[in-house]
């Protein structure tokens, strides 16, 4: 666990600027919610955090350690993105370990940890079957499962539900509420969802155009948006 920071962090794409000067704090424990319309950049700050992207200027933090240098698998930081990207041809089990035994964890500390997660995330009777043998959600869980096995300090979820039918999204949404109080991970999650915006955040980052419009509580975001934008996207219609 631990806390983020970034610091006047900007990206472009050549000529076009996609994120400028963002800055954020965000703490140990949190659960920060990034909204925004399509293409406004949520995705891009992501992926400068995951450091599958790097940034034009600023600096991104973990703690104390600056990382904008530091290789995505030196970060320990998880990624859950909407398609499930899972190995087709690996069973559950392997799917959740996978990354695990390529760090050269033994065996017996695999298994633990595979049965510590899959009980946590109610897979267990899946462990043996292949994506395809999944529903969506139980495909979201095993994605789930294999950002949890890693242990990181930070889990970053650019989605997930997006692809869920509305009932199992509000049932994944509270599953992930629950893991959060439970486990007291410091999260960052996008999605164009309000009300799961509102349920899940500790903190809602809006964001347009790749500016932070406002970074409050889900109850000040509401109560006092900064702007007409905020009021609109998220925000009381008064
Ligand atoms: P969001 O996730 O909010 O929908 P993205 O971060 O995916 O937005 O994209 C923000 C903007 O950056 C978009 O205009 C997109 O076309 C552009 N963009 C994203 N990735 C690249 C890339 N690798 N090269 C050029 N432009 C990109
Ligand atoms: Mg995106």
């Amino acid at each position: 666990m631990a806390s983020l920071t970034l610091d006047k962090v900007r990206k472009a794409f050549g000529p076009v600027e996609v994120l400028k000067e963002i800055n954020l704090a965000i703490e140990d424990g949190e659960f920060l919610v990034l909204v925004g319309p399509s293409g406004c950049g949520k995705s891009t700050l992501l992926n400068l955090i995951a450091g599958l992207e790097s940034s034009t200027d600023g600096e991104i933090r973990i703690g104390d350690r600056v990382i904008n240098d530091v290789h995505p698998k030196d970060r320990n930081i998880a990624m859950v993105f909407q398609s499930y990207a899972l190995y087709p041809n690996m069973t559950v089990r392997k799917n959740i370990t996978f990354g695990l035994e390529i760090r050269g964890v033994s065996a017996q500390e695999r298994d633990k940890a595979v049965a510590d997660v899959a009980k946590l995330l109610q897979i267990e009777p899946l462990l043996d079957r292949k994506p395809s043998q999944l529903s969506g959600g139980q495909r979201q869980r095993v994605a789930m499962g294999r950002a949890l096995v890693r242990d990181p300090d930070i889990f970053l979820f650019d989605e997930p539900l997006s692809n869920l039918d509305a009932k199992l999204r509000v049932d994944m949404r509270t599953e992930i509420k629950k893991l959060h109080q439970r486990l007291g991970s410091t999260i960052v999650y996008v999605t164009h969802d309000q009300i799961e915006a509102m349920t899940l955040a500790s903190r809602i980052a809006v964001m347009k155009d790749g500016i932070l419009q406002q970074f409050d509580t889900p109850q000040n975001i509401y109560e006092r948006p900064n702007n007409m934008f905020v009021a609109g996207f998220i925000g009381s219609p008064s």
